[in-house]
């Protein structure tokens, strides 16, 4: 039993030494394998020994897409981080009703940050192809001051996905010490994930939008810089048309053709075009007057840029050196208005040039501005800016601008005396750059725009109050009413002077004796007083002299065969219940 015990011993002590043996030389030589491999050995190698503890699948598929996967990873956390602080932001920070914005923000909350929106221009405004090269690089300033989250998001994320990386420099937000807390950490939070070229400005205390552009426009380091609204959603291929136009003229601001985005579905109105200039009323509101056909002649097609009297004012371009060589925007305006009629005036009147660049699309909430402004409140600040404005650029015609504002407001607003000495100050700069006159502009630049005479009382379009159509002289000479009110051409425009003349294009308006439809006719003189083309405007009505009585204008359906279906303005007897009978002028002097 010993000898046998004894022998099965020795077997296991071989065993045991062979397997030893085994062991250490599996050891040695994986050793010798992995320094031999030293620091040569590749980035995915050590993947390679791994195999020896797992399944062989599945580590070949990390092997084969590390790079992707990873990114994949990164994107889909980013993606995440910043759809959480969104959900964040929407749901612990409170924020005022719909009404406050002036749309429908509710809706907007529901709609991706990072939509896509329709191609809404020309068709050849796609097939164009650009040297990006050659392009100037930009940088975008945006200021806001309490807007809405989501739009803010969306106008962020539509710069980032639409525009040439290699051109945008950056994106700089000009909070106007903005209240709400949604627009605080978090949201700052949000654009260091998003992208390094977003920053945020704090303004201390509100400066207003021109001062807030103007302080984004000092850090701006793109070579040209653009203004936007921080409710504006750029479209696809914004950006390279109006930086090649920039690129090939030294003196020139740009602006986008801006589109609607709904107030209520925000949805973008892809069917307008651009085909307006923008010019200034005598109260200095903005308006809209038809594209005169001959500034079309250098034009080969609607996607190519035309010149405009006035900048719209929220999607400018302009190369940096050129804003500060002409003197920038007037820091002298206070929160909000005038500055677009600023830059405009000064810009062609010192040897520059504006144009609209149909190809550049951009999406704009129109939504009316209701926030504060500031100690004063807005008609005051507008006015006040508006007649800065004026005093600096419009010479003599300011006698106009001052009449009809006065008729809104009386006393219009006065100057302090520093800001007499500011705006001396814009005039002296005027003066240096040798600015030519605002009879000049009217001449050669803004022709579309009828100057009143010092006689006229009103003037304008004339607007049925009811129907909301306007005067029209037809091609036979009879008066009759359109729906396109607002956007201004000569045919519409009308004046009423201080003797009861209604002027029409150095004629005046009389009637048919047969029919009493209104037709245009030679003016009489000024000292025929109460003939049957002395006009009285009173009362938002239109009466002209007729025996011992007075006849009012009325809109009325023709009966006659020449004009079937058409409105025409007819003299009926007055009577404060009809509803087409009362007008009223766009300006008063
Ligand atoms: N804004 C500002 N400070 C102000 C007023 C306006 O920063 O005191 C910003 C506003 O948030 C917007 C831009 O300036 O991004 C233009 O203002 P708004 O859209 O009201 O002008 P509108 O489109 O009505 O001309
Ligand atoms: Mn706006």
């Amino acid at each position: 039993m010993k000898s046998s015990e004894m022998r099965s011993r020795e077997r296991l002590l071989v065993l045991s030494l062979v397997t030893i043996f085994c062991f250490l030389l599996t050891t040695v030589v994986l050793l010798g394998t992995l320094s031999l491999m030293g620091p040569y050995a590749s980035k995915n190698d050590h993947l390679k020994t791994k195999n020896v503890f797992y399944p062989e699948p599945k580590t070949e598929a990390v092997r084969q897409k590390p790079a992707l996967t990873y990114k994949q990873v990164t994107n889909n956390k980013k993606s995440y981080r910043l759809a959480s602080l969104l959900q964040k932001m929407l749901k612990t920070h409170p924020r005022p009703a719909d009404d406050y914005f002036g749309f429908n923000a509710t809706r907007s909350d529901e709609i991706s940050v990072k939509r896509d929106v329709p191609d809404a221009r020309p068709s050849e405004c796609k097939n164009r192809n650009f040297k990006y090269s050659s392009l100037p690089t930009l940088s975008i300033v945006t200021p806001f001051y309490n807007e809405a989250l989501t739009p803010l998001l969306r106008h962020v994320h539509a710069i980032l996905s639409r525009t040439p990386p290699q051109l945008l420099i950056e994106v700089i937000l000009v909070d106007d010490n903005s209240t709400f807390s949604y627009l605080g950490e978090d949201l700052q939070e949000y654009f260091r994930i998003l992208d390094s070229r977003i920053r945020i400005i704090r303004n201390k205390e509100r400066k207003g939008l021109i001062l807030s552009r103007l302080q984004g426009e000092e850090e701006a380091r793109g070579e040209v810089v653009v203004f936007l609204d921080a409710h504006m959603e750029v479209c696809e291929g914004w950006a390279e048309p109006l930086l090649e136009r920039i690129k090939s003229q030294p003196s020139i601001v740009v602006q986008a053709h801006p589109i609607p985005i709904n107030d209520h579905t925000i949805g973008l109105d892809t069917g307008t075009r651009a085909r307006c200039i923008g010019g200034f009323g005598w109260d200095m509101r903005y308006i809209w007057f038809t594209l005169p056909p001959y500034l079309n002649q250098f034009r080969g097609s609607d996607w190519e840029p035309f010149p405009t009297p006035v900048l719209q004012g929220s999607c400018i371009a302009v190369r940096k050196s050129y804003f500060n060589a002409v003197g920038r925007f007037d820091p002298g305006l206070e929160i909000w208005g005038g500055e677009h009629f600023d830059l405009s005036f000064n810009v062609w009147m010192t040897g520059g040039r504006i144009e609209t660049v149909p190809c550049s699309v951009v999406g704009h909430i129109y939504k009316g501005n209701k926030y504060s402004f500031g100690s004063n409140e807005k008609e005051y600040t507008i006015f006040k800016n508006n007649l800065r404005v004026s005093e600096i650029w419009m010479d003599e015609y300011i006698f106009f601008v001052r009449a009809a504002l006065s008729h809104i407001r009386n006393p219009l607003p006065v100057f302090t005396e520093a800001e007499l000495r500011s705006l001396q100050e814009r005039k002296k700069l005027r003066q240096e750059r040798n600015s030519k006159s605002f009879a000049w502009f009217l001449k050669s630049v803004h022709t579309e725009q009828m100057v009143p005479s010092k006689e006229d009382v009103f003037f304008g379009e004339i607007k049925n109050t009811k129907s909301e159509q306007c005067w029209f002289v037809f091609e036979d000479e009879y008066v009759g009413t359109t729906v396109r009110c607002d956007l201004i051409i000569k045919e519409k425009t009308f004046s009423l002077d201080r003797y009861g003349r209604l002027k029409y294009l150095g004629r005046c308006v009389g009637y048919e004796e047969s029919t009493f439809l209104l037709r245009i006719k030679e003016c009489p003189s000024k000292s025929e007083s109460k003939t049957s083309m002395t006009w009285v405007h009173a009362n938002d009505s239109l009466m002209t002299a007729y025996h011992s009585e007075y006849i009012c204008a009325i809109q009325a359906k023709s009966t006659f065969p020449i004009h079937t279906g058409k409105d025409l303005v007819q003299l009926q007897m007055c009577d404060k219940q009809k509803e087409y009978q009362t007008w009223t002028f766009m300006f008063r002097f």
